[in-house]
């Protein structure tokens, strides 16, 4: 059994880096501008040991319980935390991961400094774009994908370049359901070059899944995170 599901990420793996590859030659870009971040929530922890085998080095997953049951101290992975982040998890997450895309408002940035702190790391903070302007009315006033305000980013990034055990590290977004993903990501990288500007280290661009992976590498993406092409469907959450 363990070796067909092998096989099968490593097909999935090597597609996943063609495509990457296309996107990225279609765009005048060079692929190794672009790192993937396999994202493993709801699969096992030997899918990830399988993705780790075939060279995977940057594995996500969006919530904290997951993240902490499966990441061992795998001295060669980097683990991402892409989820919707409670203060009172900080601390546990920080523990894992070295770094967070979420960070969507001041008081999850004070956690996270106090949880860098008392664990002695880094932690390198995405400050989460929200995109719901790109999509259609009526989901910008539902529970959305979350986010900041785009015109609310310096501010919050002002406060995470001044905090301590953090480092700023650039922006994320989800693009909206019924969005156009090449708007909505255009405007990400509008709001990721006025960050530049300000901050130039602060030059990742973490955009794209599996359904948007192109539009966001025409548009900029550094980092892409992908879930299904790789792992295939996951079941429902319950
Ligand atoms: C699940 C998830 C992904 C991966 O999505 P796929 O569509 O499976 O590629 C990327 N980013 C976040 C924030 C996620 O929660």
């Amino acid at each position: 059994m363990m070796t067909v599901r092998a096989d099968e990420l490593r097909e999935n793996l090597h597609l996943v880096r063609e495509r990457i590859e296309k996107a990225c030659e279609a765009a005048g870009r060079a692929s190794d501008e672009v790192t993937l971040v396999a994202v493993t929530k709801t699969f096992p922890v030997s899918d990830v040991r399988a993705l780790t085998a075939l060279g995977v080095r940057d594995v996500g997953e969006n919530r904290e319980q997951e993240l902490k049951a499966k990441a061992p101290d795998w001295p060669d992975v980097t683990w991402h935390f892409v989820g919707q982040l409670q203060s009172k998890k900080a601390r546990s997450v920080v523990r894992y991961a070295s770094v967070v895309h979420s960070v969507d408002r001041s008081s999850l940035v004070t956690a996270l400094s106090k949880a860098a702190v008392a664990e002695e790391r880094t932690v390198r903070c995405l400050l989460q774009v929200s995109l719901a302007w790109y999509g259609p009315a009526e989901a910008a006033t539902g529970a959305g994908r979350g986010g900041v305000e785009p015109s609310a980013i310096l501010g919050l990034a002002a406060e995470v370049a001044a905090a301590d055990g953090l480092e700023l590290g650039g922006v994320m977004a989800v693009a909206p359901l019924g969005s156009d993903p090449d708007e909505a990501f255009a405007g990400l990288r509008d709001v990721a070059s006025r960050l530049r500007s300000e901050h130039p280290g602060a030059d990742w661009i973490s955009a794209g899944m599996t359904g948007d992976l192109d539009a966001a590498i025409r548009q900029g993406a550094t980092h892409v995170r992908l879930g299904r092409a790789l792992l295939g469907t996951r079941p429902p959450l319950g």
